[in-house]
């Protein structure tokens, strides 16, 4: 049998990238030291950052169906139980449409993961030593870069939570935009009034009712230009016909009355390229063929190297 990922460990990591890979074509192995699933139920708290992948994976409706928002929770001193609310619930809006962090057992989350097609979980696992092979070095060094900081803030976050309960500091059972995760940012660089390169891309409405979120659905980047002059370049811009594919996005700034110019901050002609996780990866507001151009060769350069499908 061939193989182009292994991937090693069947958690909600591997299964995700297991997920993502199969839909662009790839053929995957994903294993797993443990014989079964886990069982028990750790990380039963779906936050809405991970809503937004699981609904970009095709298995929100199932999530949805299988938990609840959270009920409060009770602290109990003594004979008494005061309830507390862990999380304060939001309505949806048209940028954040899933705004609650919602309460499924883990057993739940794992079964739907792994109920996705084409994922086989083996139960066994070869002894020896494991190579990550076929990346471009410089991929691998933009991926630390990225992703270390972010990693710190979290566990940052955990400690700093886990000392504030042994202080009996309410605070520390509190949850709020930190946890829920829906303003992580990766990157500086060219700004709109309200979003830079790096930031989550929001959901928004278009003036015929179309939500980005549906477009952006996959393993594709998306380009979108606004007004006139971004449309002019997204016509011109060179895509690779390796790698992730191109969604080509215009939207007319004279009708559209949707919500996606105030949500995304527009006042003149626009070109943002979203990237395959829902993440902005370039915004272009002056020289926009050119800049645009640029950071199309930088996200794409890697992935041409390693011959990737
Ligand atoms: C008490 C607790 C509560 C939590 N609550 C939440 C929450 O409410 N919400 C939330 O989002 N997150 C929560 N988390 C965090 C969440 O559980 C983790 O972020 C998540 O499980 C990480 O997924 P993972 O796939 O990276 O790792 P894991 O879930 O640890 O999965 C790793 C998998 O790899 C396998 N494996 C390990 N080593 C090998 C090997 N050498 N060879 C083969 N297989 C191997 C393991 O058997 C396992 O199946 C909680 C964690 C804990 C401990």
């Amino acid at each position: 049998m061939t193989t182009d990922v292994l991937i090693i460990g069947a958690g909600p990591a591997g299964t995700a990238l297991a997920i993502d890979l199969v839909r662009r074509g790839l053929d995957i192995r994903i294993i797993d030291k443990a014989p079964r699933s886990f069982d028990g139920s750790r990380a039963k708290g779906i936050q809405p950052r991970t809503q937004e992948v699981f609904a970009d994976l095709g298995m929100l409706r199932e999530i949805l169906a299988g938990g609840s928002l959270y009920p409060k929770l009770g602290i109990h001193l003594g004979p008494l139980t005061a309830p507390w609310r862990m999380y304060r619930t939001k309505q949806p809006s048209a940028d954040i449409p899933y705004p609650n962090t919602w309460l499924i057992p883990q057993y739940r989350t794992d079964a739907v993961l792994h109920a996705r097609p084409s994922i086989r979980l083996a139960a066994s696992y070869r002894n020896g030593r494991v190579f990550l092979a076929g990346a471009d070095p410089g991929l691998l060094d933009s991926y630390e870069a990225e992703r270390l900081p972010v990693a710190a803030a979290v566990l940052g976050l955990s400690t700093e939570k886990y000392n504030d309960l042994s202080k009996l500091d309410t605070s520390s059972i509190r949850r709020g935009k930190d946890e829920q995760q829906l303003a992580l940012s990766y990157l500086g660089g060219d700004r709109t009034t309200t979003l830079r390169a790096g930031d989550r891309a929001p959901d928004a409405t278009l003036h015929d009712g179309t939500r980005l979120f549906d477009s952006y659905r996959g393993p594709h980047f998306t380009a979108m230009a606004y007004g006139p002059r971004a449309t002019e370049a997204l016509d011109r811009l060179d895509w690779p016909s390796a790698g992730a594919q191109l969604k080509r996005l215009v939207i007319d700034a004279r009708t559209d009355t949707g919500t996606f110019r105030r949500v995304y901050g527009l006042t003149e002609d626009t070109l943002l390229l979203i990237r395959p996780d829902g993440y902005i990866g370039h915004i272009a507001t002056h020289g926009i063929s050119a800049a645009t151009q640029v950071a199309v060769r930088a996200l794409t350069s890697s992935v041409k190297r390693c011959g990737f499908r």
